[in-house]
């Protein structure tokens, strides 16, 4: 097990949770949800909250969408003690975009380890129709470029730039979801060596989130279970750079009255069109709490007012359904 809890040595940190949005359009309910989640478990237990960007794509992310992110939580009422425009906190930018030289230091105590290699693969070459998938529907990397010789890297560089991929071990990896407990995951087989730097230079999401969830002191992750498969490789990256690592607490996904899942695209659920249809932040925050098991009816609250009634046993394992006209 290397979660958390149990590497925690004898002194206890001061409970860090976090808000990490990508800036690529308005946050919808889904978002929200999480949102609410993650910062009732960290206030619950007096902790802090940190607001940081995840811009790591420039071609997806937009300042305007940051400045609509801030004001759809402040919406809600919650707030953050660290990042985002309050000023607050120590360990910024709080802007992955602003980051690079860090994740460059990190990739390069990887490589010192004999454990990075560039990657030629094409896109087609790595969704090729027999590729292997993943549970999260990635394609699982064969390891088709882990034994190039130093003349054939030499050959490809001078047809395109690589990306940097991390060797994964043959090993299964353990670990303790906070809300839904045991996890396990044979990181060659069921993922394959991954991404830290893509070829146009832009740092992966699984480096960028371990480097800033340390260096922020980040103790418990809260987030959409869709990411619930990308903890192994977090934790390992976690392991290989010597960090301690979070208590991942992953959360049900909401769904549409139609089960689909939300995303960015369902403008009609995102806050922006709820709050022009008159819903108060008191009402939207009710009903998603109602939806996470923490009110018995969906009547209007605010953040703090659920506080003393919180608890991660309430919250449901299986992903949730707005049930027609809630919303
Ligand atoms: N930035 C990611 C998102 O908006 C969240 C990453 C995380 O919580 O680890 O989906």
């Amino acid at each position: 097990m290397i979660n958390g809890k149990e590497m925690a040595p004898a002194g206890v940190r001061p409970v860090v949770g976090r808000f990490a949005p990508t800036p690529s359009g308005r946050l919808h309910l889904g978002n929200l949800f999480c949102s609410l989640l993650a910062w009732l478990s960290a206030k619950s237990l007096g902790g802090r909250m940190v607001l940081r960007m995840e811009d790591l794509d420039p071609a997806r992310s937009r300042g305007e969408y940051s400045e609509a992110v801030e004001r759809d939580l402040r919406y809600l009422g919650l707030d953050w003690d660290e990042g985002g425009t309050c000023g607050g906190g120590t360990s910024g930018p709080y802007e992955q975009g602003k980051r690079s030289a860090y994740y460059q230091q990190l990739l390069e105590r990887l490589a010192e380890k004999g454990l990075v290699y560039p990657c030629f693969c094409s896109r087609a070459e790595l969704h090729a129709a027999d590729a292997p998938h993943a549970s999260d529907g990635d394609p699982i990397y064969s390891g088709r470029c882990r034994t190039l010789t130093r003349e054939e890297m030499e050959q490809r560089a001078r047809l395109r730039p690589p990306a940097l991929r991390l060797r994964v071990p043959d090993e299964v990896l353990c670990f303790e979801d906070g809300h839904y407990g045991e996890m396990s995951q044979h990181l060659e087989r069921e993922c394959g060596d991954f991404i830290l730097r893509r070829s146009d230079g832009v740092f992966a999401y699984q480096l960028a989130v371990v480097a800033d969830d340390a260096a922020m002191g980040v103790t418990e992750v809260v987030r959409g279970r869709d990411l619930l498969s990308s903890t192994p490789r977090q934790l390992y990256l976690y392991r290989l750079l010597g960090f301690r690592p979070p208590v991942f607490y992953h959360t049900p996904l909401l769904l549409a009255p139609d089960g689909r899942r939300l995303s960015k695209r369902d403008g009609d659920l995102s806050l922006e069109a709820l709050a022009a249809r008159g819903l108060t932040g008191r009402e939207i925050v009710g009903r998603l709490a109602w939806c996470a098991g923490l009110l018995d009816r969906p009547e209007p609250a605010l953040p703090e007012e659920l506080l003393p009634l919180f608890s991660w046993k309430k919250v449901p394992h299986s992903d949730i359904c707005l049930p027609e006209g809630l919303f």
